[in-house]
């Protein structure tokens, strides 16, 4: 199986600013631990090129993408605020990132899976800058992607739901937008009962997530709806918007998720591994975390197996950020979920069974 990984030093020579949660050097961390723990050789390292105006053109609007390239801000295209800082560098960043997934997904046509660290802008809209994303590099890819296939499923664990590509496919059977996320937070959207519309109804699964929802309900999800839908929808090409913002650790979510079942996701989609798989980065507010379980799922769904341990220089920055554990992965760990929430999980899976076409 052909693998690679999309990069460039442009990702993290970029800053959102001093108090933006985003801090772009989580990709080179991830980077550099991935090539230490040898889940990926140097001849797997791809440079993106920058997407033509004519790639983004398929879902952004003329306007915005003018306002975007004037980097100063503007109300109108919701640039220039703490959430979407407009500064010098952001457009050309733009275009690579969204370079980045175009490239991940020729490569992938081609057989293979392929990751973005850069990638995953699930919230930007047509016209506006949202949640920190401003081009959406994965609709700008998968829209590549359906010149040459017919059906593509899009799948996103982030803890934040992807409302502007639930958006674009509302009404599509063609791509089936899959979502695990947690409910009530931003941008409140992706309810279990939004389906899709028209042609589209059941093509849109939402699994909102209440708060402190652990590894086994994840699992649960997994093994009773997500990969059973995979199989029957038999999609010719994968996107998997890969964040990690859902980690118990982080900042911006309150799941309780630990690297344990990122490394299961992984092993559970690996079974799809005959099929053009492109991976996104996405969320993921604590740059340890960010290293680590990116580089546990990149090995898991590749099918490498990988020891627990980590270099001392990847230690010593752990230490400064708090993370004192001895190894790549978590000790295990639980939050006490209670039965409610098992629960509430159950009915959602239950109600999107009875509800799909497939
Ligand atoms: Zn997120």
């Amino acid at each position: 199986m052909k693998k690679g990984i999309i990069v460039s030093e442009k990702y993290w020579q970029f800053d959102y600013g001093r108090n933006h949660p985003v801090r772009t050097i989580r990709i080179k961390l991830a980077f550099e631990l991935m090539k230490e723990m040898k889940v990926i050789s140097q001849d797997e390292i791809y440079e993106p090129e920058l997407a033509s105006p004519e790639d983004l053109l398929v879902f952004h609007t003329k306007e915005y993408l003018e306002a975007l390239r004037r980097e100063k801000p503007d109300p109108a295209f919701n640039l220039g605020n703490e959430e979407n800082p407009a500064i010098p560098g952001i457009f050309e960043l733009c275009l690579l990132t969204a370079g980045g997934t175009l490239k991940a997904t020729d490569l992938a046509l081609n057989g293979g899976i392929f990751f973005n660290l850069g990638g995953g802008m699930h919230h930007a809209k047509k016209d506006k800058a949202y949640g920190f994303c401003y081009v959406n590099d994965i609709i700008v890819a998968i829209e590549r992607a359906r010149k040459k296939v017919e059906k593509v499923l899009y799948l996103d664990f982030d803890a934040h739901h992807c409302d502007a590509v639930q958006e674009m496919y509302y009404e599509t059977d063609r791509v089936l937008v899959v979502s695990i996320h947690q409910e009530g937070i931003f941008p409140n959207t992706g309810k279990v009962d939004e389906l899709g519309s028209g042609k589209g109804y059941g093509y849109n699964i939402n699994i909102p997530l209440p708060r402190y929802a652990e590894d086994e309900d994840v699992l649960f999800v997994f093994e009773k709806l997500i990969i059973p839908v995979i199989k029957r929808f038999e999609p010719e090409i994968i996107f998997i918007q890969a964040g990690i913002d859902a980690h118990k650790d982080d900042p911006l979510s309150s799941l309780y998720l630990t690297t344990g079942i990122y490394e299961k996701m992984g092993e559970l989609l690996s079974e799809f591994n005959g099929i053009p798989m492109v991976i996104t980065g996405g969320g993921g507010y604590d740059i340890i975390n960010v290293a680590r379980i990116w580089t546990i799922f990149w090995a898991s769904i590749t099918g490498q197996t990988i020891e627990d341990w980590l270099p001392q220089w990847f230690m010593r920055i752990s230490i400064m950020e708090g993370y004192e554990g001895p190894g790549i992965r978590d000790i295990p760990s639980w939050s006490g979920s209670k039965n409610s929430i098992k629960r509430d999980i159950k009915e959602k899976v239950d109600f999107l069974k009875r509800n799909l076409p497939f």
